[in-house]
């Protein structure tokens, strides 16, 4: 009997660790991307010399991605080497003060002080709760799939225990007084979607996971990471198909039985996997008739993500004073945030992040040289701003901020560049409203209620990647593929009827 067939749709890092774990289990697996590379958000920009990874740029659990490389039976160090990175990132406020985010407590301990001491016994108790949603968000619900509402009950008592539904800022408030440092320990969901305000106060495990696993970047860049996947399947003998758009999820008797291209071409499969973004996947791909749960009302009513606005340049001199990482704060927080989040209001200030690889890895730029991404956090399409009028306006008001802070004299250096907005997200991408990290991740919006990783409404379908359970970056996706694969049985055990 010929192994059963899996068609993994999307070449991100949830497809492709999805299709490794499909493999592993016997799956003969194919992968369909509609781009001309993998990596989906990590995708790579390479011009004039310059390498650009065009999305994630700070690794956190690397064991994530090892366990992909054991299940296959190789050694992640022999592929890739990643670098620690101390301080894991600078947040500088508006006023030009700055605070060195640090892997090592007792450096973290100085920086709290020099803003204000008295909030040191309060950073203890920040830290005790974090674990605390670390042990629970992590390590107990984060692999687990959340097809079933009996796995939301079982869920429930600790979630109630830890007062899930109070936001991450007002538990950040709880501990520490001083408005900045409570910025530095509330930010951390926007690298992922979500608005410290309205995440669950489980998101503080994100603290505690990257103090327990450090802060990375793979030497080459993000991409080496995509790279060092596709050789894992390609030594498997998975197929991986470029330049293949998938316009239509075949569904037969509720069960997806393949996938047709954008020319037409059918392709059969056993079972179907979505690594694209969910609500593009049902709004888009599955015949109305054929969504009782994913219905384009559901779909239209939920809440998204705010999208970026991201611009990718290269210098002709390098700037030693700039760090790898660094978040450029604006003069306003939590208006900032209702207006991106709530009000979907494109606003003259923002708060942006400087990516300067060639910190760490001067071989993404030709010598002498810096490359940088800088991005700005922006409401998703829903704002109705046409990027395509806007967006050359709004790069040289970034440049001009750049100019006027950390990066003098840049008009004169500038010597290659190209921009990523929010309409890229959607044309691209193919991702509803442009929304760069899918769903908002509210609580009413996660775990059971977020798209199961079985599909609620075809059966053989499947769903992983930022916009399932438990959600966006690098490491949820990869857990998303995690509980994914297990919701599939063996192939040995699939019986063709
Ligand atoms: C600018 C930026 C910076 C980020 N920084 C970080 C970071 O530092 N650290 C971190 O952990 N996370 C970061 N993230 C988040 C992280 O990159 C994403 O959550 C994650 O990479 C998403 O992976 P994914 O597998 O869900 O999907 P994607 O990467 O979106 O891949 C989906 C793939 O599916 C393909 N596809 C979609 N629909 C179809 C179709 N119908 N037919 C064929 N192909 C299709 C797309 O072309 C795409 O290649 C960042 C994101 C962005 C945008």
């Amino acid at each position: 009997m010929p192994a059963p067939t899996a068609i993994v749709i999307g070449a991100g890092f949830g497809g492709l660790a999805s299709a490794i774990r499909l493999s592993c289990k016997g799956y003969r697996v194919q992968v369909l991307d509609k781009l001309d590379a993998p990596g989906g958000r990590a995708y790579v920009h390479r011009q004039d010399g310059f390498t650009f990874d065009a999305g994630p740029t700070i690794i956190t659990a690397p064991h994530l991605l090892e366990e992909l490389w054991t299940l296959c039976g190789r050694k992640f160090a022999d592929d890739i080497t990643l670098k620690r990175m101390e301080p894991f990132y600078r947040l500088r406020f508006d006023d030009g003060s700055w605070f060195d985010y640090s892997g090592d407590e007792e450096t973290m301990r100085r920086e709290i002080a020099r803003f204000n001491p008295a909030d040191l016994p309060g950073y203890e108790r920040f830290i005790e709760a974090a674990d605390q949603a670390y042990r629970l968000g992590f390590e107990e619900l984060g692999h687990k799939s959340f097809n079933r509402i009996t796995d939301l009950l079982a869920a429930l008592p600790s979630m109630v225990r830890m007062q899930a539904w109070e936001s991450l800022y007002s538990m950040v408030a709880k501990y520490i007084r001083d408005p900045k440092l409570r910025i530095v320990f509330s930010f951390h969901p926007l690298l992922i979607g979500g608005n410290p305000f309205s995440v669950t106060r489980v998101y503080s495990l994100i603290n505690t996971l990257e103090r327990r696993w450090g802060v990375h970047w793979a030497m080459g860049g993000t991409g080496a990471l995509v790279q060092g996947l596709v050789k894992l399947l390609e030594e498997r003998g998975v197929d991986i198909r470029l330049n293949a758009p998938v316009t239509r999820i075949r569904v037969e008797g509720r069960r997806a039985t393949g996938v047709v291209l954008q020319d037409g071409e059918v392709l059969d499969a056993d079972i179907v996997v979505s690594n694209g973004d969910a609500a593009w996947t049902y709004r888009n791909l599955i015949d109305p008739h054929e969504r009782t749960h994913w219905t384009d009302r559901r779909i239209d009513s939920r809440k998204y993500s705010m999208s970026l606005f991201v611009w990718y340049f290269g210098t002709n001199r390098r700037w030693e004073d700039v760090p790898h990482h660094m978040i450029m704060l604006g003069p306003r927080y939590k208006e900032l945030l209702d207006d991106m989040f709530r009000k979907l209001k494109l606003t003259d200030d923002y708060s942006l992040y400087l990516h300067r690889p060639s910190a760490t890895d001067p071989d993404v730029a030709p010598p002498g040289c810096d490359a940088f991404y800088v991005l700005a956090p922006v409401p998703h399409l829903g704002s109705g701003t046409d990027w395509q009028r806007e967006a050359e306006g709004y790069r040289q008001k970034i440049q001009r901020t750049l100019e006027s802070t950390v990066l003098p004299g840049l008009g004169e250096h500038i010597v290659t560049s190209r921009i990523m907005t929010p309409q890229d997200f959607h044309d691209r991408l193919w991702s509803h409203r442009g929304a760069a990290f899918g769903m908002e991740p509210v609580l009413l919006q996660s775990a059971w209620f977020r798209p199961h990783n079985h599909s609620e409404d075809v059966r053989n379908l499947y769903m992983v990647g930022a916009s399932t359970h438990p959600g966006a970056g690098v490491p949820g996706v990869l857990m998303s593929a995690r509980a994914m694969a297990e919701s599939i049985p063996e192939a040995r055990d699939v019986r063709h009827d």
